[in-house]
């Protein structure tokens, strides 16, 4: 008898988890098929998880009901608000990850998860039926039927890993790469597919450090979890955080890798495709900014129970010879022996203008794609995507609409909005400053914005939404300096008076500027058709960056509008750009009187 389910996730990487756990605990009976159950929701980079941009993303999944918040609460070695010396709207939170519990306990929810249920084996081709998905086929010529797929194949499809000259087959080191999907997804389902590529860093043994050399770099004093459910008092009085240290590259690191530089993966040829250009190599750091002498290499944990640590900054796909060698360079790394060395992977992406704002593909009913495979690069960017295509194929099967996140509400919907309308030709990963709205979109207000949904879709409990329409209204008394009746503590738990005090301080202090926010903001959106004169030298523009004054001249829009449609190109760009034309109208104008 064949085997059926409503949706089938494909990988179980950040998005798969994500998407599997949406989808069975909105009551859909679902299958998640990966190639190794030992390594679910395994961090193949850096142990981290949160970041500028990337903390609010997984504090937003968190608010309206998926996973990875609690789960780094409960793996987190260190924790630190980012950008502490800043206003509330830039602060992000990171956690440093104990990377092998993150993947246990993981692995543990999804097993224990009611309509979920966990297969390992190779996904080689979708069956599609009359343009809509019919089922899968897996490595033992077994058909299963569902009604819907998610596709989250991550670093995977025919992935090749590359060290220095040696290259062969791999989805990451030491597991093997999916090599039969790209065909049936392009063939059976009309997509197309480019090359993309990534590089990861050695991992050494924290006993051949000299730490004495180096700077310690705490968690906060008063450390807060990602998650809004978490009890905080008891989670500090528990957590034991980690130290990482700072130690920098210098001019004999950098010979070596110049000296060397034909001998790297990422320069041979051999790997053509695009890299994130915000986690480089270190061979294409060196290239980059030749007149730098020294880049941050920071010296990072990966857990309690492992010697293993981390040299973030030191992404590299040179030899493994050259690898020890640029270590040893490194003050406090003169005797640091390498456990892992770093390498080089380049797979299958899929551009996501192939995909709705759903994440839904525009060629399969009912075949949605999340994760790196839409040309993402970050496990906080997977696992968002994930979230909504879950979400998403079971409001489709259960003949609800979608949920489509807007720009001003969530960090999420902006990566979706952007890698949906403007597609990729890099690595995409999310930064601040592609959100217009980054004012009222902060990391304090996540809840604010966004459990209700989470609640309207049956992801958090009404045992839970009873306290946060308690804390709500809170807000409001207090904004109000109704404060006579306010509720105990203990009514509120898991939120507290502390936080809705702090909720609205945060709040007053915004006020005024997120009114000029959203007067920008519309500004833009009014001067999308003003006109680009022909031939605009956008070098004269000094607050412009590098990146986007080159690719503004690449294209050469010729409207405002069609400028904040190029890839990459940030609304604070398309900001300064109407100051500037703004500001030579004038000044012509001024001329003009003058001359007259
Ligand atoms: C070497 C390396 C370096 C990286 N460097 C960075 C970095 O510098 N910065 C950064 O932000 N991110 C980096 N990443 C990327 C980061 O790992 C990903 O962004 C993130 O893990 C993607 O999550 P995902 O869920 O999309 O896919 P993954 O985490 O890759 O998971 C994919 C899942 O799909 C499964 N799978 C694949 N094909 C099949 C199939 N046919 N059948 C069944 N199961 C299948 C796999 O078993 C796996 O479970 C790096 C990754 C690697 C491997």
């Amino acid at each position: 008898m064949k085997r059926n389910y409503k949706i089938i996730v494909i990988g179980a990487g950040h998005a798969g988890c994500e998407a599997a756990l949406v989808c069975a605990k909105m009551g859909l009976k679902t299958l998640i098929i990966t190639l190794n159950v030992d390594s679910i929701a395994r961090m193949p980079c850096n142990p981290a998880i949160g970041g500028i941009a990337k903390g609010q993303m997984v504090r937003e999944i968190d608010a309206m009901g998926g996973m990875m918040g609690l789960i780094t609460d409960k793996a987190g070695i260190q924790f630190k608000i980012l950008n502490s010396s800043r206003g509330p709207a830039v602060w992000s939170p990171r956690a440093q990850c104990d990377k092998e519990l993150y993947s246990v306990l993981m692995s543990k929810y999804l097993q224990n998860q009611q309509n979920l249920e966990i297969l390992q084996s190779e996904a080689t081709s979708l069956i599609v039926k009359n343009s809509k998905i019919y089922g899968i086929k897996i490595l033992t010529g077994e058909i299963i039927e569902t009604d819907a797929i998610i596709v989250t194949t991550g670093t995977f499809l025919k992935g090749t890993i590359y060290l220095g000259k040696i290259y062969f087959e791999g989805g990451r080191f030491n597991e093997r790469a999916s090599s039969h999907l790209s065909k049936s997804l392009t063939e059976d389902c009309g997509l197309v597919l480019g090359r993309f590529k990534t590089t990861t860093t050695p991992r050494i043994n924290k006993l051949s450090i000299d730490y004495s050399k180096m700077q310690e770099q705490s968690g906060d004093a008063k450390p807060n979890p990602f998650s809004h459910f978490t009890d905080i008092e008891s989670w500090r009085k528990n957590l034991k955080q980690l130290s990482c240290w700072l130690t920098y590259t210098n001019s004999t690191t950098h010979k070596i890798v110049r000296d060397n530089l034909t001998l790297s993966s990422i320069n041979i040829g051999k790997v053509n495709s695009k890299s994130p250009r915000y986690c480089p190599a270190i061979e294409e750091k060196i290239k980059r900014y030749p007149e730098k002498t020294s880049h941050h290499i920071f010296v990072e944990p990966e857990g309690y129970n492992t010697n293993e640590v981390y040299l973030n900054g030191l992404y590299t796909g040179l030899p493994f010879n050259l690898q020890q060698k640029m270590i040893n360079s490194i003050v406090g790394l003169e005797n640091a022996k390498v456990i892992r060395y770093g390498y080089a992977i380049e797979y299958d992406y899929s551009n996501p203008l192939q995909i709705k704002e759903t994440l839904e593909t525009k060629t399969v009913e009912n075949l949605f794609l999340g994760g790196q495979i839409n040309g993402t690069t970050g496990y906080e960017e997977a696992a968002s995507q994930g979230f909504i295509a879950g979400i998403n194929a079971s409001l489709k099967i259960l003949g609800k609409d979608p949920l489509i996140l807007k720009r001003n509400e969530a960090y999420i919907g902006i990566l979706i909005d952007d890698i949906t309308t403007k597609g990729v030709d890099e690595p995409y990963r999310m930064f601040t400053s592609r959100a217009e709205y980054r004012l009222s979109i902060r990391n304090d207000n996540t809840d604010l914005r966004l459990m209700d949904i989470g609640h309207s879709i049956g992801l958090i409990s009404d045992k839970l939404y009873k306290k946060f329409e308690l804390y709500k209204k809170t807000i409001k008394y207090i904004y109000k300096k109704n404060i006579e009746n306010l509720p105990t503590d203990k009514d509120l738990h898991p939120w507290s008076i502390e936080k809705a005090k702090e909720e609205v301080c945060i709040h007053k202090k915004y006020e005024g500027y997120i009114e000029i926010q959203n007067k920008i903001a519309n500004k833009i959106k009014k001067n999308e058709d003003r006109k680009i004169p022909e031939n605009f030298d956008y070098s004269k523009i000094k607050s412009l960056c590098a990146e986007t004054k080159q690719r503004l001249m690449k294209v050469c829009p010729q409207t405002i509008g069609q400028a904040s449609k190029i890839h990459a190109i940030k609304p604070s760009d398309i900001a300064i750009l109407t100051i500037y034309l703004e500001k030579q109208k004038k000044e012509r104008k001024n001329k003009n009187i003058e001359n007259n």
